[in-house]
């Protein structure tokens, strides 16, 4: 553990040297959505592959065909095993709207807030170069402490697409897989709970999307002459949409809760603890209870570990000002499913497909888009080697054992480590629910940044002694 304590001493006598990286970093305009940026992203990958190279890793600028991606590779390291794939993206979202800024997106701010905790305000803070320098900050600490030697093999992978929905990912790791192959992926791009209380995210819900749209007359209709006899598709898709759900809350359809797994019960007290519960949940997007969803489940139970059908989007016929008496011909509907466990996202699909057909009136068509692949839940297990060794760490840096959280929504790169590389993905973040990612002021808590690359130290270090 001794040696641990030196890279420790380490981070913390480099803070102002990690943080000037941090900062040269942020100051390079890497939008991915903006092709008036694409050298800007071109540099970014070139300053990083820079370094990865100066830290004393194989490291390398790769083409995808869309923006590049930095790859580099450990050379001599103290243990074999286990083997770890890092993985970052350096790329950053658009800054608009540019006058909600309160200092240059580009130029990072540090600003002590009222509550004296000092924060760093820059497009990317957090999301995810502040985050990803966590990680590769500690490595340089743990390899400047140890002869230039990790203490593992450690593969670096950092993208520059993450925030367009990573065009280029899926075909490069297919065609790199040999020089990705790693016990466990580490990805850095999570939050906490709180600001105290470090975090694991062990549950990704997985989604499937449907499109349908209703026909039934071969015209639309007057309402005057037509209305009563003639089955009218807004109604008919009011009422397929709202037999989805029964009076529990539980989706309808066949062989939905079919993967649906039970809530440990450990992990059922700690999120209970955790203090938020539904009014909570509602006062914030200015609602009361009753929450809606699944009977007998909280709000964070709900989020986390359960199943939803969810309507993004219905309508047809007059949508526009005034009234004009319609039956229109067509309807139509958005929606999506939220998918925990072992839900086959196919057969949701496909049972969604066989309830709208029930509920056609006859003489009546669906036309439904055409279907997309959809991404199943992830499910790391809370007690796996990998996972008890990065909260043992955690826990010894924070001084509280972290929460496994999961998350509502789905992080796609953690399914294609899964499906094309076959590994876990270890997600750990140090990123705050205020960060205001992706919007204007985005920040980085200096607490954040520091003790998250102690954290790293102490995974790292944790690691080393776990066998996968
Ligand atoms: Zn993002």
């Amino acid at each position: 553990m001794s040696r641990l304590h030196a890279v420790l001493a380490a981070i913390d006598e480099g803070l102002n040297a990690s943080m000037e990286r941090w900062f040269e970093l942020l100051r390079m305009p890497s939008i991915s959505a903006d092709p008036a940026h694409a050298e800007d992203c071109r540099r970014t990958a070139q300053w990083l592959a820079n370094l990865l190279a100066d830290m004393g890793l194989k490291a390398s600028v790769e083409e995808t065909g869309g923006h590049p991606v930095v790859l580099a590779h450990s050379v001599d390291t103290m243990h074999a095993a286990p083997r770890v794939l890092f993985y970052g993206h350096y790329d950053v979202q658009p800054v608009e709207p540019r006058e909600a800024w309160h200092s240059d997106p580009f130029k990072p701010e540090i600003r002590t807030g009222a509550d004296g905790r000092a924060r760093v305000y820059a497009r990317g803070a957090a999301d995810d170069k502040g985050q990803l320098l966590t990680f590769l900050e500690a490595l340089r600490a743990w390899m400047q402490v140890h002869e230039g030697r990790p203490p593992f093999p450690v593969t670096i992978l950092l993208e520059g697409e993450e925030e367009i929905g990573s065009p280029s990912l899926d075909a490069f790791l297919k065609a790199r897989k040999a020089d990705l192959q790693a016990d466990i992926a580490l990805v850095c791009d999570t939050n906490q709970w709180d600001a105290e209380t470090p975090a694991i995210t062990t549950r990704l819900r997985g989604i499937v999307h449907d499109e349908v749209v209703i026909k039934g007359p071969n015209a639309d209709l007057h309402s005057g002459l037509y209305g009563g006899p003639v089955p009218n598709p807004l109604h008919v898709l009011a009422r397929l949409v709202s037999a989805l759900w029964d009076e529990e809350g539980r989706v309808t359809l066949k062989g939905f809760y079919e993967g649906v797994s039970d809530l440990p019960a450990t992990l059922r007290r700690q999120w209970a603890k955790l203090g938020m519960d539904d009014a909570r949940l509602l006062a914030e997007v200015g609602l009361k209870p009753p929450a809606a969803g699944e009977k007998g489940y909280t709000a964070l139970e709900k989020i986390w570990a359960r199943p939803t059908a969810e309507v993004n989007g219905m309508g047809g016929g007059h949508m526009g000002p005034g009234a004009k008496t319609v039956i229109p011909a067509e309807a139509f509907l958005k929606i999506s499913f939220r998918l925990v466990g072992r839900q086959d996202p196919q057969a949701v699909r496909e049972a969604f497909r066989e309830h709208v057909r029930q509920h056609l009136p006859a003489g009546f068509t669906a036309r439904f888009a055409e279907a997309e692949a959809g991404a199943p839940a992830i499910e790391i297990p809370e007690d796996s080697p990998p996972v008890k060794a990065a909260a043992a760490a955690l826990e010894e840096e924070w001084g509280r054992a972290p929460v496994f959280m999961g998350c509502g929504g789905s992080i796609p790169v953690v399914g294609s480590f899964r499906h094309i590389l076959g590994m876990d993905t270890l997600l750990v973040g140090f990123g705050l629910p205020d960060d205001a990612i992706h919007a204007p002021n985005e920040k980085y808590d200096l607490t954040s940044f520091h003790k998250g690359m102690r954290s790293w130290a102490r995974i790292m270090a944790r690691l080393a002694e776990t066998t996968m």
